[in-house]
């Protein structure tokens, strides 16, 4: 009998339930398919978000593989499977608890039921699942703090190891009767994007390893600091499941037990946290990618002006902090957590458009695309989040530039116009004088945009915006 482990957003070896589960259900006559679904959905608007994780579909094929693709929608992809896997006994697999893979598993669920394949499905993507964070009368919460508290307190799931030996083994490779899927895959992997550097299983715990050599330690300081590689930069390796949240937590707790300064660590530890709370809140508001949570905050007249929307997305505000963010992201796939704070911000109160649209922009190009955190990212910037920033507290785009770079280093990395200005006029090129322009080569409104608009007056009127509908 051939056994199926169906590979999502999983793609790792080690530390991953589904897998750990079908090779120890193995019996020494099975053989064990990995199965890789590419869903057309999943490959749409094929941009940089798509290009990383399917870099890092390709990495995982060529070191951990063979996948076996099958392509389209779920029933034409699983009947072209069971064309060929006619002995097709159990499937295990992480399932999907939010969004379009929750939806996607459930049509999938009743083609097996059909077929009479035993499913096995398990959470795996989270640290605490969406249902076992509750309160004491078992509802889920809305607010952050509460939550948190709860969280700290329960048990964390340890480190589920895969028998290596074992799973080599049975390991079967019947990719030549994959023709379809595989050509749809080496299509999709051929060329990439970007040259990235940072990919797969492998690349996850090294880059574990160094954020635990040192960083964590001053996580609680430098994680606001743009300019520093004071993160963990393990978003990227979450999202495809190059590495699992279990491991990340227990990692961090063996390594950093009793050493050097603990704020640091339990700041981090907090922001794991956070993921599983906005995977939660998704969970509970699966409306939320569409809807504003906050019900009186819905309808607000949105400014439907596309050419501002793009002068935002290509990073030409006239803000050097806000641009420079874009300019990450466009280039990178990553922007930092702070920059996409005051971005979000910017687009929602400043520009008065829509956070559906920014939120989509950001699932285009962030390679560490998460639904559930993307979504309740910018829900939150907007002040339609169920824990949300309040709508009267505005973010200064030239204040939080002052503060978190104070020395525009973030500002120069990404905008070369800006390269040559002084530090007294980093955050506002536009009030440098003619001579001072001149002398930076950065002339405003050839070299450099003016601002775009007047944080003030703008501020006031979203403010009055909101207010409207609050009343
Ligand atoms: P670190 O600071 O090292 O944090 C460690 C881990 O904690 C992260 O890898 C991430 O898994 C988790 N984490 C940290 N902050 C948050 C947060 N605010 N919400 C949820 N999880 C968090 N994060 C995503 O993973 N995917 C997204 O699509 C995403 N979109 C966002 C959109 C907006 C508008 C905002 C304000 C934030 C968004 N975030 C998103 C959260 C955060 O910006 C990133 O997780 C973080 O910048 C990733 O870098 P890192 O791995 O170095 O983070």
């Amino acid at each position: 009998t051939t056994s199926i482990v169906w590979i999502r957003n999983d793609l790792r070896l080690g530390d991953n339930i589904a897998l750990k589960e079908a090779v120890n259900h193995l019996r020494e006559e099975d053989e064990l398919l990995l199965l890789f679904h590419i869903h057309p959905e999943l490959v749409r608007d094929f941009d940089l978000q798509q290009d990383y994780f399917f870099q890092t579909v390709k990495v995982f094929n060529e070191t951990s593989g063979p996948l076996h693709f099958i392509y389209g929608e779920e029933e034409e992809a699983f009947h072209s499977l069971f064309e060929v896997v006619t002995d097709a006994g159990d499937i295990y697999f992480n399932k999907a608890e939010t969004g379009f893979g929750k939806k996607r598993d459930e049509r999938v669920l009743a083609l097996l039921e059909d077929k009479g394949i035993r499913v096995h499905t398990y959470i795996d993507h989270p640290l605490h699942g969406a249902e076992e964070v509750t309160k004491k009368d078992g509802g889920l919460y809305q607010v952050f703090s509460p939550y948190f508290k709860q969280w700290q307190k329960l048990p964390k799931p340890g480190m589920q190891q895969v028998d290596r030996d074992k799973l080599s083994r049975h390991l079967t490779d019947r990719t030549e009767e994959f023709s379809s899927g595989g050509e749809k895959y080496n299509q999709l992997t051929k060329k990439p994007l970007r040259d990235w550097q940072e990919v797969g299983e492998e690349a996850a715990l090294q880059r574990l390893a160094a954020f635990l050599d040192e960083p964590v330690y001053y996580y609680d300081e430098d994680r606001d600091i743009p300019s520093k590689d004071g993160t963990s930069l393990m978003s990227r390796y979450l999202r495809t499941g190059a590495i699992s949240p279990r491991t990340v937590y227990h990692r961090v707790m063996q390594d950093t037990d009793g050493r050097k300064r603990q704020d640091g660590v339990e700041s981090f530890i907090r922001e794991l946290a956070f993921r599983d709370f906005y995977h939660m809140v998704y969970y509970n508001h699966p409306e939320a990618g569409d809807q504003e949570l906050t019900e009186k905050f819905r309808g607000i007249p949105w400014n439907e002006d596309e050419e501002i929307f793009e002068r935002w997305k290509r990073g030409e505000t006239g803000f050097p902090f806000i641009d420079a963010a874009m300019k990450q992201l466009n280039e990178t796939g990553w922007m930092h957590n702070r920059a996409r704070m005051a971005v979000a911000s910017f687009l929602t109160k400043d520009l008065l458009i829509d956070w559906r649209k920014g939120e989509r922009y950001f699932h285009q190009k962030l390679a560490d695309y998460e639904a559930a955190s993307n979504i309740g990212g910018w829900q939150w910037a907007a002040s339609t989040g169920t824990d949300a920033v309040p709508y009267f507290r505005v973010f200064n785009p030239v204040r939080q530039s002052e503060r978190f770079d104070p020395h525009g280093e973030y500002i120069k990395a990404w905008i070369p116009a800006l390269a040559d200005v002084p530090k007294t006029y980093i955050h506002e090129p536009h009030k440098m004088p003619g001579e001072e322009q001149k002398k930076a080569g950065c002339i405003i409104g050839e070299d450099y945009p003016e601002p775009m608009v007047d944080h003030k007056r703008m501020r006031e009127r979203a403010i009055e915006v909101y207010k409207q509908r609050k009343d």
